[in-house]
Formats: structure tokens, sequence, C-alpha cells
């Protein structure tokens, strides 16, 4: 049976970066850059007022107070989104806004607020003194031109998306977003809203994992169920692989008669690359490999489907996509409970962890159990023969945001 870390570094290997594509930036949130990016141009790209006020050349305002103002000669206005017409040369000054360029010859702006205006003369009376280059926002300050601004495979996250549309960028390359083929198994499975019918249970892992397929920005494509029987196995893999990058299939791959997804995988031509990862939930995971494509078949039981995904399927997807991170987002937290694994391999458990850092259990553990999963939005790492106990320190993996 393969550690987690043996079977992680397998399905990394089993998928490959996608070609990139270009982008307009409104498509690229949270999509991976697909090379380095840098600014076309500076920010500010001139130097321009900070203030509303007026511009002026600063040793004019030299001793200027309460009692002895400087009185300037008001000579225009530079409104923000226009050039200024005019030179401020000594004794003279013009209106400014926020954002406006610095007119020539000056070399500060005095605050509006620190000036009383004589409308008839033309006339303003500054009753402070300014620093040269006060309140004036200098070219470039921020960013020059060819600065790098983002790195090959980093998330393109909201604030990246402002830097990159205020350097001028309109498309940008990131990483094609994965199709993913979403195929469940059971004889059992029926759709709500049809009536169930003894033995029968509602399929529940299609919507789960195009959830999740989605929120690592996959593209999910769910499959009709499909029953227990290997020639409708095969030939649903085989649609699916038509039309998908990478399958995900959930149920069917223990060891029952039933079970039939190994055996399809070989069937249509694949291998199976390794079945079994000392973790609970979610021992029974089969990595196939297709003519190149990846097929992940997920146990059926909910919790192991979700974490077996988030464990070992999310790393690829985001691969695909040329993430250069790939693994789940960690979060520092204290458990408020004890969590004992009195098993041999990893017990990967449902928890919830507050906005203060509280790590607390969502209820039932078993892999069956769905009770626990809507509250959780982490999981828990259990070593195995071991017990951690309340006020320990911990860190958990991020599955919600
Ligand atoms: P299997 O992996 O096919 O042996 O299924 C293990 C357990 O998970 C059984 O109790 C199945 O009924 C259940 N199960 C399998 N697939 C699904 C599914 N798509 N939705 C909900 N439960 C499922
Ligand atoms: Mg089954």
């Amino acid at each position: 049976m393969l550690s987690l870390e043996q079977a992680v570094e397998k399905t990394l290997a089993s998928v490959a970066r996608m070609e990139p594509e270009f982008v307009v930036l409104n498509e690229a949130y949270r999509r991976y850059a697909a090379q380095n990016l840098h600014a076309n141009v500076s920010i500010p790209g001139f130097d321009n007022s900070a203030m509303d006020g007026y511009a002026v050349i600063s040793s004019d305002l030299k001793g200027a107070s309460e009692k002895t103002p400087t009185s300037l000669q008001n000579i225009g206005v530079v409104p923000a989104g226009d050039g200024p017409d005019k030179k401020i040369t000594p004794g003279c000054c013009m209106r400014i806004f926020t954002g406006s360029p610095i007119p020539e010859g000056a070399n500060a702006v005095v605050m509006q607020e620190g000036c009383k205006i004589n409308t008839n003369e033309n006339r303003v009376l500054c009753a402070d003194e300014v620093k040269p280059w006060e309140n004036i926002r200098m070219k470039g300050e921020d960013v020059q031109t060819g600065d790098q601004l983002l790195t090959k495979g980093q998330k393109i996250n909201t604030g990246a998306l402002g830097l990159l549309a205020a350097t001028g960028h309109h498309q940008i390359k990131v990483g094609r977003q994965p199709n993913v083929g979403i195929i469940s198994t059971g004889n059992e499975l029926v759709e709500a809203p049809k009536k169930l019918t003894t033995g029968k249970i509602y399929e529940s892992n299609r919507t789960m994992l195009a959830s999740m397929v989605s929120r690592s920005n996959g593209v999910p494509k769910i499959y009709p169920i499909v029953p227990d029987n290997l020639e409708e196995t095969c030939s649903a893999l085989k649609t699916a692989f038509q039309e998908n990058d990478i399958i995900l299939s959930s149920g069917g791959v223990s060891v029952g008669d039933h079970d039939h997804v190994k055996p399809a995988i070989e069937q249509i031509g694949g291998t199976v690359d390794f079945w079994k990862v000392s973790i609970k939930p979610g021992k029974p995971f089969v990595l196939g490999q297709v003519n190149d494509r990846a097929l992940f078949g997920l146990p059926g039981n909910p919790a192991s489907a979700l974490v077996t995904f988030q464990l070992l399927v999310l790393p690829a997807l985001l691969k695909m996509q040329g993430a250069s991170d790939c693994r789940l987002a960690k979060r520092r937290g204290e458990l408020t409970e004890e969590f004992a694994n009195k098993g041999d391999r990893r017990h990967f458990a449902r928890v919830s962890i507050n906005s203060q850092g509280q790590v607390v259990s969502t209820g039932g553990q078993r892999s069956h159990m769905l009770g626990s999963l809507a509250k959780a939005n982490a999981l828990l790492d259990v070593p195995p023969a071991s017990r951690l106990t309340k006020g320990d320190l911990v860190e958990v993996l991020m599955i919600e945001d």
C-alpha cells in the first residue's frame, strides 16, 4: 500500500501541464499565469498631485504662516485627465486636483485647506510652508515600466488583476482549464426527484466532485449513473475519455464482484498504476492511465470521495493548469477536543476551523457518513496510533474558502 506522499507523487506524474491560452483580464480571476508578466507602463505614469490644492514652487512659500501668508497669482486650472497648458514661474500657482499632472516648473502641491482664495484678484493666499515634492506622487514610485509583476505559475488574485489592468494588460496567457469527466457507478444509485425503492440511495458524489472541480478551476462534465456491469462501465469510460482531459469515477474500486472500474480500465486498453493508499477515509483509490490520460477512481463512500479528491486529485488538476503551488492551503489552529487514531493509517478528520483558529470535529467520521460534511471546512491529519489532545496546536488543510 502506498503512503499518501507516494500516491500524490504518482497522481502528479500521471498528468502533464496543458497548453496555455489567452484570456481577457475579466476571465483570468483564480487562473494561473502561464508566463512572467511585466509592467507595460509605470505607476504613476507621470508626476501627479496627491491632493486637491495648488501647484507651487516650494521656495515661494518659505516663511508662509497664518500671520504672514504668501500671495501667489493663480494662472489657471489643471483638471484630472488633462495636461497643464501653462508653466509655473516664481510667484505663480495653478489650481490642481488629485491625480492631475504637475505643471512644469512646480515642485510641490499645497493643500487647498491651507489656502484662501481671492477670486477677484485671482490670487491665492497660502498660510503654510511646503517641502519640495510634498504632495506629489512621483512617476514610477510604485511600479516602473518593465518591472516583473507576476511569476509564471502564480495564481491570479483580485490585487493581481488590478495591477495588470493598471499597467496596460488586456489579455494574458494562463493555464488552460482541464475538462473533467465525472462518473458514478452503482446499481443502488438513483437521482432525485425519482422515488427511492428498496435498496436504493440517492447519488451524491457527482455533485460534490463537480463543485470541487469547479473550485479548482476545472470544467466538470457530469455523466449519467453507470450500473455495475463491465460492459457499461467500459462504454461510459470510453465516452468520457473522448470528451475530457481527465476522468474521475466514484465507486466500484473495492474487491467486490460488482467492482468493475479496474477491469474496465484494462479492457479499454489502459493500465492500472496503483490501487490503495494508506489513508482513512479513502484507502481504495485507483490511478489508471488510458492513452496518456489519467483516470482517478475514487471510492464510493462520500467522505472517501471528498477526501481523496482533496488530497490526490486537486494537486493534479492544479498542475495541469501550470500552478507553481499545487498543495492545499494550511491554517494554524488549536484543538478544542481530543482526536484519537488507533489505526495504522493516517486519518483525515472532517473539522471546522473558525475565525479564531479553534478546531472542532464536525461529527461522525466514518467514511459512509455525510452528516459531518456540511459544516466541515478543513481536514485534520491525525497520525496513525496517536492521540491529539485539547489545546494542541495543529495545522489543518483547508477545503473551503
Ligand atoms: P463502492 O465504492 O462502490 O463499494 O461504494 C461504497 C459505498 O458508497 C456504498 O455504500 C455505496 O452505496 C456508496 N456510494 C457509492 N457511490 C456513491 C455515490 N455516487 N453517491 C453516494 N453513495 C455512493
Ligand atoms: Mg459500488
